[in-house]
């Protein structure tokens, strides 16, 4: 299972998603409901998880969920054993590293692995689509093509 919050779905998202996929006989990607992060999503769950679907629907081995509960719950809830996060810089790392240790001491049935994001996409994070998107700069390449269409109406709307 492949969490993460996914406002919206970026490249290097999916370039972990498509790395998961080939590694494993099925991938679900967990889509957060509500992160605690600053002003809330830009998007609905049910634009993101549309998004998410859209972006992956090449991978016939991968299912999209919503979910709104402990991690290790909703993987329990869809069978998984593995939970795969992406690592980028170093700033990741203290983060991914507490959650992981967290995670294990309430279920050690559950092994979080980490894959090691490409160069190209080390500095690429959901904020920063945003905030590019939102002064109009280039995203084109960032993210898949539906959150490029997304995001253009969604920003055009609020201005
Ligand atoms: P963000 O951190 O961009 O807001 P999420 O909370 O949706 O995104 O992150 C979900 C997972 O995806 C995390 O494990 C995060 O480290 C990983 N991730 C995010 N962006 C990238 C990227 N560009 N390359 C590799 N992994 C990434």
């Amino acid at each position: 299972m492949c969490p993460g919050t996914f406002d919206p779905i970026t490249a290097g998202h999916l370039d972990i998603i498509e790395r998961a996929a080939s590694l494993f006989d099925e991938l679900v990607v967990g889509v957060a409901v509500s992160p605690e992060k600053g002003g809330g999503p830009l998007f609905s769950i049910d634009e993101r998880c549309e998004h998410v679907r859209v972006a992956v629907q090449h991978l016939s081995n991968v299912k999209v969920q919503p979910f709104d509960n402990l991690l290790v719950d909703f993987a329990e809830e869809v069978g998984a054993t593995v939970i795969i996060k992406g690592l980028r810089a170093v700033t990741d790392f203290e983060r991914e590293f507490q959650m992981a240790q967290l995670n294990y001491s309430i279920d050690s049935s559950i092994e979080t692995m980490f894959i090691m994001a490409i160069p190209e996409y080390m500095y690429l994070s959901s904020s920063a689509v945003k905030e590019i998107a939102r002064h109009n700069g280039p995203v084109r390449g960032l993210v898949p093509e539906v959150v490029l269409v997304a995001l253009t109406a969604r920003l055009t709307l609020s201005r």
